[in-house]
C-alpha cells in the first residue's frame, strides 16, 4: 500500500525506484516515453513498405531535432548524449543531419537510414538476440560474422570489393565534380556518369583521379584519390576520401593526413607547388 506523500514533499522522489528510496511510481511522461521507445523497432521495419509507419519516424526525429536541441548541452544529457557527443567531438550536428533537409530522398528512404542508424532495421543478429525468430545471426552474405548494421555497413568481406568501393568512389564523385565546376574543366554528365578520366587538365589547372605518381623517395601512399592542381597559384591538394564507421573517423583523418603529408613532400620537390593534404571522411552515425 503506498503511502500519502506529504504536503510539500519532494515530488522527484515519487519516481524513484523503491530500492533507492523512492516510491517506484511511473510518471505520465515516462509512459508515454517508453510507449514511443517500443513501438520504435516496429515502425522501423514497416517504414520502408508503409507510410504511416514512415511519417511516425519522421515526426519521432523532428521531435528529436526540435530547434531547441541546437542550445542544448548534449554533454548533460545521458540518452541522446551518448549519440550526439562523439559527432560534437569531430563535426558539426547541423551539418551532420542537413541530409534529413537537403538531401533530396523521400520519406521511406529517409526513415529507412534513420532505422539503419538507429540499428532497429531486422538483421539476423536481431532477430536471432532481440525477436527471437531465428537461430543463427550470422551475416546471410559471408556467413561468418553475426549480421549487425556495422557489419553490413562497413565490416562484411563480401561487399568490401564491390559496394563499399561504390560507395567510396560515389563521395569521390560528388568532390571531383565540385572541382570540376570550379575550375571550369569538363565532367561526367550526371553523377552515375562513369568513372572520372585519371587526367582532366585545362589552362588554370589539373586535376588526377586515383592516379599512381611517381616519387623520388619510397612512400607507402602513391595514389591519392584526387589531386587538384592549381597551375596559377602553384598549389597542389591531395584529397583523401573514405566513409568508415563512426568510431574511426579521427582515427581515420589523422592517417590520411600522416600518409599523404610525405607524398605531399616529395610532390612540392618534384613539381614546385605548395601541397595541402585534406581529408574527406564521412561518418554513418550508428546510434
Ligand atoms: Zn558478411
Amino acid at each position: 500500500m503506498l503511502e500519502a506523500p506529504k504536503p510539500k514533499s519532494d515530488t522527484t522522489k515519487l519516481y524513484i525506484d523503491r530500492k533507492y528510496g523512492g516510491r517506484g511510481l511511473k510518471s505520465v511522461q515516462q509512459t508515454v516515453k517508453e510507449e514511443e521507445q517500443s513501438i520504435k523497432p516496429y515502425a522501423a521495419s514497416m517504414a520502408t513498405s508503409d507510410k504511416l509507419p514512415a511519417d511516425f519516424q519522421l515526426a519521432a526525429l523532428t521531435m528529436e531535432l526540435r530547434p531547441d536541441d541546437e542550445e542544448i548541452d548534449w554533454h548533460t544529457k545521458p540518452l541522446h548524449g551518448a549519440y550526439h557527443r562523439p559527432i560534437s567531438e569531430v563535426g558539426d550536428l547541423c551539418q551532420t543531419y542537413m541530409w534529413l533537409n537537403r538531401g533530396n530522398l523521400t520519406t521511406n528512404k529517409k526513415s529507412l537510414i534513420r532505422a539503419a542508424q538507429q540499428q532497429v532495421l531486422p538483421t539476423r543478429q536481431l532477430q536471432t538476440k532481440v525477436y527471437h525468430t531465428r537461430d543463427n545471426p550470422r551475416c546471410r552474405l559471408c556467413k561468418y560474422a553475426p549480421e549487425t548494421i556495422q557489419h553490413i555497413t562497413s565490416g562484411c568481406e563480401q561487399l568490401a570489393g564491390n559496394a563499399y568501393t561504390e560507395r567510396h568512389n560515389h563521395v569521390a564523385g560528388v568532390v571531383y565534380r565540385s572541382l570540376c565546376d570550379e575550375y571550369g574543366l569538363n565532367k561526367p554528365q550526371h553523377r552515375g556518369g562513369g568513372t572520372p578520366c585519371k587526367v582532366n587538365e585545362n589552362d588554370h589547372a589539373k586535376i588526377l583521379w586515383d592516379l599512381y605518381i611517381r616519387t623520388d623517395k619510397h612512400v607507402l601512399a602513391n595514389q591519392p584519390d584526387i589531386v587538384v592542381v592549381d597551375k596559377e597559384n602553384r598549389k597542389a591538394t591531395l584529397i583523401g576520401i573514405a566513409v568508415p564507421n563512426d568510431h574511426i573517423i579521427a582515427r581515420e583523418e589523422k592517417e590520411m593526413v600522416e600518409k599523404n603529408h610525405l607524398l605531399g613532400e616529395d610532390i612540392e620537390k618534384c613539381w614546385d607547388v605548395r601541397t595541402t593534404v585534406i581529408p574527406v571522411v564521412i561518418g554513418l552515425w550508428l546510434q
